[in-house]
């Protein structure tokens, strides 16, 4: 089973490789260790996801505005946020191969319970009564250095001219939600926003992850879409349960199988929160977080009002109640998502005698959405006629124009990036204006007249 879970994460990355969805950073210098790129499909599809968070988080709501705050901020904000003191990994090293390990990971591994968020003490004692049963996934060994904290942050000498900036260091940010909290009163002041409200951010963060296994999942840049909700402390359990609900829903509506998700509660909270759930999603390699939906208590912005001077109490007035906002947050990376929904969609199976690799992304993700093919690459007018819908496809819908190799080839191409859509213009098309129109999940065909063609395609696309 597990081997049979590894080799469908295998196909997943060589596909994202082989048709450009995801490269390796630096790949001709040897690569540089996690971190990735997006290939012309992969962009695509990290759009929309973006696309459909947005909409969902802010488009759709009338108590959720948008942001997006610049990566650096003042390095005050990472020492109040508790960051420089505490974000940190639990860190071991292999004794034989010098590879290090995520002390937490190599616990949970092995069935026992552990957290990022205990003390180095607490989670030294748990390694030291399980070092018999963990092994070094590299090498083997089973012998490793006591594990320490590791900071997270990522350092670097933005503005700094002195020559030694790991003195003075600022920090390329480590969340994008420090940038929401810092800019809480701006928002309230200017954009006629009453609590309970929301502001929602999409954005890079970067840390220096121990181990950064499993490709996409956990990457050293990547991108957050976060959601900070400001409410009355008395309003955290409805707010809670109510975006609960809104998270999962939002994964059935990108058409994820609801077996393929659930939720998994925190054991060990940080002393701030009041309640933390992640959704979880199955991955080839297992159940693991793809959002965390958590209520914050008033921490952050009581940090940040006592560091830098600043009053955050909310008048609120119908009341005249005066309190510090709690807060709660939904968070997620757009890299799980796009993973998750590569899983999700990956398919392989027999289409009439022949094995075809499939990508059944739900049409709002595929990256493109309509493929359209002359029948002959060689009949000038048939690739006139089959350009001439290309161009005015393309002004409604994300299309792609193929000629080359024949059109079974071409359908094998569309299916293993997701198009859901493909047109072809043949001879008969000279005579009658209609097009084959093929649809990616059923292989079914339907003729279509050219001038119905886009009210044809428009609500099957969404
Ligand atoms: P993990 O336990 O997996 O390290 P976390 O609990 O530290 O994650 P959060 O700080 O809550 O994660 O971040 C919120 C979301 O951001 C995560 O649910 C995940 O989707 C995404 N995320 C966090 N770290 C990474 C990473 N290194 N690479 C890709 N996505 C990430």
């Amino acid at each position: 089973m597990k081997k049979e879970k590894n080799d469908s994460m295998d196909k997943i990355i060589s596909l994202a490789k082989r048709r450009g969805f995801v490269f390796p950073s630096s790949e001709i210098y040897g690569g540089f260790a996690a971190v990735y790129d997006f290939g012309p499909y992969g962009v695509e599809l990290a759009n929309n996801i973006k696309k459909e968070w947005w909409k969902a988080m802010t488009q759709l709501r009338s108590d959720v505005v948008g942001l997006d705050a610049a990566i650096f901020m003042s390095p005050k904000v990472w020492e109040a946020s508790g960051h420089v003191k505490g974000f940190s990994d639990p860190l071991t090293e292999c004794r034989k191969c010098h590879g290090r390990l995520r002390l937490d990971t190599l616990l949970e591994d092995i069935g026992v319970a552990a957290d990022e968020k205990m003390s180095e003490e607490e989670i030294n004692q748990i390694f030291d009564a399980n070092r018999d049963k963990i092994k070094c996934p590299t090498c083997g060994a089973q012998d490793f250095t006591p594990g320490r904290s590791f900071n997270l942050l990522v350092q670097s000498n933005l503005g700094n001219f002195t020559g030694d900036w790991t003195k003075e260091p600022v920090y390329l940010r480590g969340e994008t939600c420090q940038g929401i909290y810092v800019n809480y009163k701006n928002v309230l002041d200017s954009a006629r926003v009453r609590i309970p409200f929301g502001i929602a951010q999409i954005g890079k963060a970067f840390r220096n992850e121990i181990t950064a296994r499993q490709f996409i999942f956990r990457t050293r840049e990547f991108e957050q879409m976060e959601m900070q909700y400001f409410i009355h402390p008395d309003q955290t359990k409805e707010v809670y349960e109510n975006w609960k609900k809104i998270r999962w829903q939002f994964y059935l509506d990108l058409g994820f199988k609801e077996e393929n998700l659930k939720w998994h509660q925190h054991e060990n909270l940080v002393f701030y929160a009041k309640e933390a759930y992640d959704i979880e999603y199955n991955f080839p390699f297992g159940f693991k977080e793809l959002e965390g939906v958590h209520a914050r208590g008033n921490y952050d912005l009581t940090q940040h009002g006592q560091a830098s001077g600043t009053n955050f109490e909310y008048l609120d007035p119908a009341t005249g109640e005066k309190f510090i906002p709690h807060i709660v947050e939904t968070s997620v990376g757009v890299g799980r998502t796009f993973l998750a929904a590569l899983c999700e969609a990956y398919r392989e199976e027999n289409l009439n005698g022949e094995e075809r690799v499939v990508l059944s992304l739900p049409a709002r993700l595929a990256p493109i959405k309509v493929a359209i093919f002359p029948l002959l690459k060689n009949k000038p007018e048939l690739v006139a006629r089959a350009e001439e819908i290309y161009h005015a496809l393309r002004q409604k819908f994300r299309c792609e124009f193929d000629d080359n190799g024949n059109i079974g080839k071409r359908y094998r191409r569309q299916d293993e990036i997701g198009t859901p859509y493909c047109v072809t213009f043949d001879f008969d098309s000279l005579e009658d204006g209609a097009v084959t129109v093929r649809e990616r999940d059923s292989a079914s065909q339907e003729r279509v007249k050219i001038e119905d063609l886009e009210k044809y395609l428009a609500p099957k696309l969404g």
